[in-house]
């Protein structure tokens, strides 16, 4: 039935595996239910996934298209354009696209929600008032490019209300928003399909939702701007103690966001986000108070598996799924699973360090400063740009500590936590820009480069994973995992999410079947994931010493040199001339 959808692609080759990927999601679109597509990263999924859609569209389907990342949104709409007959709108986060200073200086979310709504409500945005009369229509249309008088979140908003788009695409964080949701219901109801793409960290989003966490330090000025004094004792008697954490039985909760008496000259701010605690706390299911932060636990108003259930079907596609045991156990409901599996994907070698580990109790600064000499060494060794992610913002740290920046012949690019789009998105292109010299690039497993970002050819050409990114043990852990125990059948969520951003991390620099991907795991505890590794990965995996790792690297691109003479690898970026003239 399918057949046909291949005639829909609009470039004269397909990549090894994209004809099949078009096949399984137009067959899966076609039947109810939840899909779970596993298909390796860099098979050229988007524009497999537009081939579908123009193909379904004409038959009178219609779909929302979930990407993680603003940078994946940019990347569907320029792949649209290539696509005659489609009509597709993408659809932005709010605070990216706002244009009014007064609500866009905020910088607590909620308040800045909160103020939007106020400024509209009261006529006061002009740039709303603007877009309500101008619903636009372009075939590839994305808000960034709305006319300067009109807000483009709510001109997208009028412009999909009229239905003339085959797809919207998104960021998976507006499945779960109320307002984007009340605004396509009009299309949900003529039975809209769902494809979410690296849909691995879907119901880790979705937990993630039901808990609302506020600093400790933050709730304690709120308290004294908010005048509570009973708020105030409870957090000073509550760090007086030796307790590790309390649960706040819900009525106490209550009484203490009840007894409070602001003065009239309180900021604005501050009864905002007081206001919208009073009401987390109303309906919430757990309240816990530890010595970092208040965490207050929804029950959800709806399962993942009812949200997806809405659509007609809902196909959730990943590289990193981990088979079919993984993914299958994260649902309650039945789903089905289908594998693109290859078993050759670039050229490459996995080493696992059987002798390093970042486990807590065995981190020391000498194991810090071995690590970094041993990647000040390996960084001398390889060929085009290295990417260092870390398990967490505290091991990158460990390793500047002990002067790692200071060992290195190249530059090195820091990702910083919490940076700003556009800021992190220009490092990453002076970072690849560099790729024919050499460069480092050093961020977390997670974080937006390790994740969501390409770099082919020489942009990375090794990626080195340090340590398994698993929580802290603690009462936050014991909660998340009381979550997942009512929400999956998981029994280690734990070890299989820390595994899957691993091998996220590990993957960027294969993007095609002609990359080159020198991978280093380096902890030990990675042996226990190797049940979940991408097939391609698994058939190269070699268990060796820390200490090995330049000299196999050396092996390694020196056994390939006559890749990078022939200009297979590299050709677009530029190529190290040692071996470029061996
Ligand atoms: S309507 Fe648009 S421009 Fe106006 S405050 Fe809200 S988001 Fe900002």
């Amino acid at each position: 039935m399918c057949d046909n959808a291949d005639s829909y692609f609009p470039y004269k080759s397909f990549r090894r595996g994209q004809r099949e990927f078009i096949k399984v999601l137009c067959e899966s679109l076609k039947r109810k239910g939840i899909t779970l597509v596993e298909a390796p990263n860099g098979m050229g999924k988007t524009s497999g996934v537009l081939t579908v859609i123009s193909y379904l569209a004409e038959k009178g389907m219609r779909f929302l298209y979930l990407v993680r990342t603003h940078r994946q949104i940019d990347r569907v709409i320029e792949e649209c354009r290539r696509f005659e007959e489609l009509r597709l709108a993408a659809v932005r986060g709010k605070k990216e696209l706002c244009r009014n200073p007064k609500a866009k200086r905020l910088s607590n979310y909620i308040s800045f929600i909160t103020k939007c709504n106020e400024l509209r409500k009261t006529g006061a945005c002009p740039y709303y008032e603007a877009s309500k009369s101008h619903p636009v229509f372009e075939r590839c249309y994305d808000p960034l490019r709305a006319r300067s008088d009109t807000c483009p979140y709510y001109e997208a908003l009028e412009s999909i209300k009229e239905g003339r788009y085959h797809a919207l695409v998104l960021s998976y964080t507006y499945l779960l928003d109320p307002e984007v949701r009340a605004h396509i219901k009009e299309i949900l109801k003529e039975g809209v399909s769902l494809i979410v793409d690296e849909a691995h960290n879907l119901k880790r989003y979705w937990l993630a939702h039901l808990m609302r966490k506020v600093d400790l330090n933050e709730l304690r000025s709120l308290f004294d701007v908010m005048c509570c004094d009973r708020g105030r004792e409870l957090i000073t008697s509550f760090l007086r103690s030796n307790l590790e954490y309390l649960e706040l039985p819900k009525d106490y909760a209550l009484r203490i966001f009840s007894g409070c008496d602001p003065p009239d000259y309180t900021p604005w701010e501050a009864r905002v986000l007081y206001l919208n605690l009073r009401e987390e706390v109303l309906i919430s299911w757990k309240i816990l108070l530890t010595r970092e932060e208040l965490i207050i636990t929804r029950r959800p108003e709806e399962t993942l598996e009812d949200i997806l259930r809405r659509y007609h079907s809902s196909i959730l596609v990943s590289g990193t799924w981990g088979g079919e045991e993984a993914c299958k156990g994260e649902f309650l409901s039945r789903v089905r699973y289908v594998s693109i599996p290859l078993e050759k994907w670039g050229e490459i070698e996995v080493l696992i360090t059987r002798d390093f580990t970042t486990r807590f109790e065995e981190r020391r600064k000498t194991e810090y400063y071995r690590l970094a000499t041993v990647l000040a060494d390996l960084s001398k060794k390889i060929v085009g740009n290295m990417g260092v992610f870390t398990a967490s913002y505290d091991i990158l740290a460990g390793l500047l500590e002990v002067g790692f920046q200071y060992l290195l012949e190249k530059p090195l690019f820091i990702e910083e936590r919490g940076a700003d789009v556009r800021r992190n998105l220009k490092m990453v292109e002076r970072y690849k820009e560099l790729s024919r010299e050499g460069a480092i690039l050093l961020g977390v497993q997670g974080g937006r480069n390790s994740e969501g970002e390409d770099f082919p050819g020489l942009q990375m050409t090794t990626s080195v994973v340090i340590g398994l990114q698993l929580s802290k043990p603690g009462v936050e852990r014991e909660l998340i995992h009381l979550l997942w125990n009512r929400h999956s059948a998981l029994r280690n969520p734990d070890l299989i999410y820390g595994c899957r951003s691993a091998f996220q991390a590990a993957a960027r620099p294969v993007r095609s079947p002609d990359d080159l991907g020198f991978i280093v795991l380096a902890d030990r505890r990675f042996e226990s994931c190797l049940k979940m590794m991408p097939s391609w990965m698994r058939r190269k995996v070699r268990l060796v010493s820390l200490e090995d790792i330049p000299s196999l690297a050396d092996e390694f691109f020196s056994a390939r040199s006559h890749l990078f003479q022939a200009g297979r690898i590299g050709a677009t970026y530029g190529a190290n001339d040692h071996l470029l003239h061996s």
